[in-house]
């Protein structure tokens, strides 16, 4: 029989996984599968994984994986991905935000042939304008500059079907943005929209210098425009220079009016200085991640994984 695996990547979570375990165990038992739920601690600083031994001690379908420091959102989604056995593996956050009441719903879609069903986050209560705003823009710059297509409001709730899985797991590289390489993978794909209720409890773990770092990794990993933006910008202020030195000559030869021109060289000079910068910041920009990625380290290593003592079959809370 064909069982699930749900992957849920965790920091610092202490008053969230034992809510969510219970909600996630009652929606799964009612779709009749079996399943395993992974949770990857990223490194926690407080109580979680206390309480994750806890869990383990009384279900054997839960898996806990610690990871050897924090790696990020990415990185440990990536290591669940990597070590769940499921025919599907559905991946989500284990702060309640993502509910875990559409998981049936998710199933569903996949019995129907769907071999990635992605969630759409209509809206998030409780979420500042800025954030609100800032997020659209990333999804609106995303779509405009690369050759893929991500829906707005995309998160990383999603079940995909073993072959897809396989297929991710083949994509190696360091700075990951994960709907993106969804994306790009293809398979039959379908999308269901929900409204994202706010933190069951704690805080977000992204700040703005995370999320801005996030969007970085998005748009150059899949669009080169900016480098090719430096060229136009280049190519058109070369050409705009190339004029002003025509009218300078013909000043200086045919006319009378020969001026001083300082203003003209200076601005001339601040300008191409300006858009100088700008190409190298965004040619440094890229070799960066050159660098980031030639060193080939692992993406992230494990500490340790915990074992269940509880026989298979003899769970109950
Ligand atoms: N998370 C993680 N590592 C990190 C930051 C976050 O594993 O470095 C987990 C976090 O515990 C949660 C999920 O990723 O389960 C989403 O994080 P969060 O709720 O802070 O993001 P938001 O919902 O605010 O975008
Ligand atoms: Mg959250």
């Amino acid at each position: 029989m064909k069982y699930i695996s749900i992957v849920v990547p965790v920091y610092n979570e202490q008053d969230n996984v034992t809510v969510f375990y219970r909600e996630v165990c009652k929606y799964m038992e009612s779709t009749g599968y079996r399943f395993e739920l992974i949770f990857v601690d990223d490194g926690s600083t407080d109580e979680t994984v206390l309480v994750l031994q806890k869990l383990i001690q009384r279900d054997s379908r839960v898996r806990v994986i610690l990871l050897a420091r924090n790696f990020g959102h990415q990185l440990a989604l990536s290591c669940g991905l990597e070590h769940a056995g499921g025919d599907a593996v559905i991946t989500m956050d284990g702060d309640m935000q993502h509910p875990p009441a559409m998981l049936p719903l998710l199933i569903k879609k996949w019995e129907d042939g769907f071999e990635v069903v992605q969630t759409i986050r209509k809206d998030t209560q409780g979420v500042s304008w800025f954030k609100r705003f800032t997020s659209r823009m990333f999804y609106q710059i995303i779509n405009a500059v690369s050759d893929i297509n991500i829906s707005e409001g995309g998160s990383d709730f999603r079940l995909l079907d073993r072959k897809a899985v396989d297929t991710f797991k083949n994509f190696k590289e360091k700075a990951r943005f994960i709907r993106g390489i969804i994306s790009a993978i293809g398979y039959r794909q379908t999308q269901i929209e929900f409204v994202a209720p706010q933190r069951f409890a704690g805080k977000s773990k992204f700040s703005f210098k995370k999320m801005m770092n996030f969007a970085l990794d998005g748009i150059t990993a899949y669009s080169r425009l900016p480098l090719r933006l430096a060229l136009y910008f280049g190519g058109i202020s070369g050409l705009l220079s190339l004029l002003l030195t025509i009218d300078v000559v013909y000043t200086k030869l045919f006319t009378a009016d020969a001026v001083p021109g300082w203003a003209t060289i200076a601005a001339s000079v601040l300008l191409l200085g300006g858009l100088q910068l700008i190409g190298l910041g965004i040619i440094g920009e890229y070799i960066g991640r050159i660098f980031e990625e030639v060193k080939e380290r692992p993406l992230y290593w494990v500490s340790d994984e915990l074992k269940s003592n509880v026989d298979a079959g003899s769970k109950k809370v």
